[in-house]
């Protein structure tokens, strides 16, 4: 294939500028603790048992790869695997990271659109925590807040703030602030009427609790009502905005990380004065959720930092309720996660307050056993007379529970394995059947659930394709001789392999190459975004640079080399074939017996006498 001759295009390519712009191994750091072995760094692997780090990052290459689970890629393929997303959104939060500026219009704000929103938000907070603290109309809010028995210290630290009663006091003030309505708007601070005559506030006569990402920026507000007042909303939070999702923050996190990272648990209440009365106790792994219940991406943030989530709900029905929710999507995270119940009629932060920090901790070391919880609930639920269907059905709901539990839980297999036991046999025991039987049942229910799961399960490993030997010979010299790719492509060819991922690999190369591009592995990573190609070539890659140092012309040589042998090897096989059903005459066949010997010479790696 010509080289194409017009100049290269300008390295302006978005994914190779994030690639560029961003460090493997900050962005691998940030969910597992790496330490330097070599020239690499290691960690344990987020996606399978791990017992020793077998997690290699290699900064020089900008790869990861865990040798256990067979997977590798770049940094991209990391993000995409270990937040189950998409390449697009991984791009998005890479560029989000190294501050550079996504095109418009392909989802996602541009960072200078969120800036203006990050300004109203932390704008808006001052205000609302100005007022609380001077203001003569904030007096109820600090009375409520004292009779809660937060301190002073804690709405500092927490810059609680208070919006008075009035449908325009913060969209009065930010005129005077240069803050334009639209962002208001856009940041959820104010609500444009029904009729479109103007705006209102949406924030009136609440405590406001700020709420940050985990860059400590203000994304947020949740807003409570004074006692007494009668809005039957008790709290409202701000609407989704594009800083804002509720299902993917929690109150407290960019503050709780460290303490978080450090104990390697993560209690969830689920009020904001639960969490900052725990905070003011002196616990710090604490965080609320947002009004909303702890969900899978909820789980999946925490995962970065603790190997246990407790979360502690109310004694009342609707904390069982929820429980009852929340469990089937929680106990499929590869996270241990524990029930903490309050005794009825209690809420976190009245226990903290009025029995004290040790009997709150008391309470969450005795969390227990989601699948206990869960069975617990079931069985309470069924009446002594209850009829076969009632039976069943709460059978059933316990062992969904049981299939739901991730193959990748923290837990060693040893101990998932007890707990299914423990669980089947007390099933078994309490509706007199066999445990065989609901073993059998539960594996059914989990084969369900895998076939389920979504294609795009990018975090499940894969087994590595093992390459037939020439064509890992072939990307094995096209990832780690840059310049060899010419040669491979007008050589080899995609035709010239037989394996279908190392056609995919070369094909990517010649369209680099076809493109006038580099042809580096960190090119090729960029090009093909199938995980499980990704995983061989950065599998390639390590192995042939642990296999030593040849240098790049002797690998081109015996590539060529081989290529020749191979050429000689396919003639002399065409040679023999009409040797055995042609008819020829005697000098004929002496001279195609004669090239026969030489093109097996030259198949067996011996010079040709004739070139000598
Ligand atoms: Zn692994």
């Amino acid at each position: 294939m010509p080289r194409s001759t017009a100049t290269p295009p300008p390295r302006d390519d978005l994914k190779e500028r994030v690639r560029d712009a961003v460090d493997i191994a900050d962005v691998v750091g940030s969910y597992i603790s790496l330490r330097r072995q070599g020239k690499a760094m290691v960690g344990l692997c987020p996606w399978h048992d791990d017992a020793r780090p077998s997690l290699q990052v290699n900064p020089e290459r900008q790869t990861f790869r865990c040798w256990v689970c067979d997977i590798g890629g770049d940094v991209f393929n990391f993000l995409m695997r270990m937040e189950k997303i998409e390449f697009r959104e991984a791009l998005e939060q890479l560029a989000e990271r190294a501050g550079i500026p996504l095109p418009k219009g392909r989802g996602g704000l541009a960072v200078d659109d969120k800036a203006a929103l990050w300004k109203a938000l932390g704008w808006a907070a001052d205000l609302f925590h100005d007022c609380l603290r001077a203001q003569p109309e904030a007096a109820p809010a600090r009375d409520y807040l004292a009779a809660r028995g937060l301190e002073t210290r804690t709405v500092e630290r927490f810059r609680l703030g208070y919006a008075p009663q009035s449908w325009d006091w913060l969209l009065r003030q930010a005129a005077a602030a240069g803050i334009p309505v639209a962002d208001l708007v856009r940041a959820g601070l104010a609500v444009e009427r029904q009729d479109r005559s103007g705006h209102y506030d949406r924030f009136r006569g609440r405590v406001m609790f700020p709420i940050r990402d985990a860059q400590g920026r203000c994304v947020a507000f949740g807003g409570r009502v004074l006692p007494g007042a009668d809005d039957p909303a008790k709290y409202i939070n701000s609407p989704e905005t594009p800083l804002f999702s509720k299902s993917s923050m929690l109150y407290g996190l960019d503050s709780a990380r460290e303490a978080i990272t450090k104990s390697r648990r993560a209690i969830v209440v689920e009020g904001y004065t639960d969490c900052l009365a725990a905070r003011q106790a002196g616990i710090d792994d604490v965080v609320a959720v947002l009004g909303t219940a702890l969900g899978e991406r909820h789980a999946k943030l925490l995962r970065r930092y603790a190997d246990r989530i407790v979360l502690v709900l109310d004694g009342d029905d609707a904390g069982r309720r929820r429980a009852n929710e929340i469990l089937d999507v929680l106990l499929a995270e590869p996270i241990d996660v524990r029930i903490a119940r309050m005794p009825a009629g209690i809420d976190p932060c009245e226990c903290i307050l009025e029995r004290g920090r040790d009997a709150f901790e008391a309470l969450v070391a005795a969390a227990g056993d989601p699948l206990d919880y869960r069975m617990d609930e079931a069985l309470a639920a069924l009446p002594p007379d209850a009829g076969d269907d009632a039976a069943l059905a709460s059978i059933e709901s316990v062992l969904k529970g049981l299939a739901a539990v991730s193959p990748r839980s923290p837990l060693p297999p040893s101990q998932r394995r007890l707990r299914e036991d423990q669980v089947l046999g007390r099933l078994a025991r309490r509706f007199g059947l066999s445990r065989d039987v609901l073993r059998g049942r539960m594996l059914e229910l989990r084969d369900r659930s895998d076939t389920a799961a979504e294609p795009g399960d990018t975090a499940a490993p894969r087994a590595l394709p093992r390459l037939p030997a020439w064509d890992r010979e072939v990307i094995e010299v096209l990832v780690g001789v840059p310049d060899s790719v010419g040669l491979i492509v007008r050589q080899v060819g995609a035709a010239g392999l037989e394996s279908r991922e190392a056609r995919a690999v070369l094909q990517a190369a010649e369209k680099l190459h076809g493109a006038g591009r580099q042809v580096a592995l960190s090119d090729l990573l960029l090009e093909i975004e199938d995980p499980a190609l990704q995983s061989l070539l950065v599998a390639v890659d390590e192995t042939s640079a642990a296999r030593g140092p040849l240098d790049a012309h002797e690998r081109m040589h015996h590539l060529e080399d081989a290529l020749r042998r191979r050429h000689a090897e396919r003639q002399a096989h065409a040679s023999a074939r009409t040797l055995k059903t042609s008819r020829l005459d005697a000098r004929s066949e002496a001279e195609l017996l004669e090239r026969l010997v030489a093109e097996r010479r030259t198949a067996q790696g011996m010079s040709d006498p004739k070139d000598g």
